[in-house]
């Protein structure tokens, strides 16, 4: 094996980034403190870039027999009147392939066989990792894949910067029956998006700013352009997923540290769901760096880390960015001039 590296945390960050590093030569195991995987969590979109890096990690077939393609997408006046289009039939007519969309326990599953079917990458669950440094010592190499609250981060980099609440609370969930039409809806200081996911249920997502509750929530969306009303009623409260939203404030100075250590997905770079670019560009810092180890080798590890540095902070620091101020957008009280310059999109 070319070297020793963990990998501190079994989100899709985490995964990816085992089978690139284990594809590369790499002995590699992976540290994971929940103490079953969890099975929870609606539809990630897959951008083509996204889906190209997994081919390259050998799942992208797996993958496309359980996702659907992302088309026909717009964004439309609680009235139900287009006011755009969501850029996919232009990414697709780019990328040669559509947006797809691919609910998170089937992405998880999918990378986690790839890991099983090399048949010497442990993932060792209920394993909490607390002290960083220990893991340094024993290993060639640490990734720190462990999220948004990253133990490794801070371990490398301090708590200056850390998870930062913008304020509003996400709904998600998952209705029992197709939609019929697809995209966003946006209001006065909220919004609501639906995607397909999967023959016969329509994947949703919304922010209400004060909505505490499902009640509250549905509350806000009476009135509201067929069928949203009715997939709030028709999707079990309790299946909901209620969260705060939150960002890594400010951004990190690098993604690696002293040589051994690199940061990947939203450890490295935690983001507003709005350009839901959260599982894409995971799995693009796993791709660059497990190319950037594999082209260094083991003894060049602190120039591949700079090379996966230089790859991916800029670029996933710009996403993250621009996800932010698309939030504080689609959520605007100024709907006038919100929806004029909307409608100035190309379709
Ligand atoms: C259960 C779950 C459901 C989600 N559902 C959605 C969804 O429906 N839609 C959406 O857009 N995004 C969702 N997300 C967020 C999304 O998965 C991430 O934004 C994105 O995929 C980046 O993944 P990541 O691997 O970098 O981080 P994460 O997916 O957050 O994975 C980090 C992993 O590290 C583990 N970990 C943390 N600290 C430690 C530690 N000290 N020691 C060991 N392990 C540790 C965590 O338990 C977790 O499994 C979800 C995240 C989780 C964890």
């Amino acid at each position: 094996m070319a070297g020793t590296a963990v990998v501190v945390g079994a989100g899709v960050g985490g995964l990816a980034t085992a089978i690139g590093l284990r594809r590369a030569g790499w002995a590699v195991s992976v540290l994971e403190r929940r103490t079953g995987l969890e099975r929870y969590g609606t539809a990630f979109g897959l951008h083509p870039t996204a889906q190209a890096a997994l081919d390259r990690l050998g799942v992208g077939e797996a993958l496309r027999g359980r996702a659907v393609p992302y088309r026909g997408a717009r964004i439309r006046t609680p009235a139900g009147k287009v006011l755009a289009s969501l850029p996919l039939e232009r990414i697709e007519r780019r990328a040669g392939r559509p947006e797809l969309l691919i609910s998170r326990p089937y992405l998880i599953d999918a990378l986690l066989a790839e890991l099983d079917a090399f048949g010497d990458v442990p993932v060792e669950l209920g394993r909490n990792v607390v002290a960083v440094e220990a893991l340094v010592a024993a290993n060639d190499l640490v990734v720190g894949a462990d999220g948004i609250g990253s133990t490794v981060r801070a371990a490398c980099f301090g708590k200056r910067s850390g998870p930062r609440h913008v304020g509003t609370v996400a709904w998600i969930g998952i209705a029992d029956f197709e939609s019929g039409i697809c995209g966003e809806t946006w209001g006065k200081g909220r919004f609501f998006g639906m995607t397909p996911i999967e023959p016969g249920r329509t994947n949703w997502y919304t922010t209400v700013p004060g909505a505490t509750t499902a009640d509250e929530l549905s509350g806000h969306f009476e009135g509201w352009h067929d069928p949203i009303p009715r997939i709030l009623a028709e999707t079990d409260p309790s299946t909901w997923i209620r969260y705060e939203m939150r960002h890594l404030f400010p951004a990190l100075p690098a993604f690696v540290h002293g040589g051994r250590v690199a940061l990947v997905g939203d450890a490295a770079h935690a983001m507003t769901p709005n350009l839901g670019q959260g599982a894409c560009t995971a799995i693009l810092d796993a791709g660059a760096l497990a190319r950037a180890v594999a082209e260094h080798g083991p003894a060049g590890l602190p120039s591949a880390l700079r090379a996966y540095d230089a790859q991916r902070r800029r670029s996933a620091q710009r996403t993250a960015f621009a996800s932010r101020h698309l939030h504080r957008f689609m959520t605007s009280e100024h709907t006038r001039l919100r929806n004029a310059l909307v409608r100035m999109l190309p379709s």
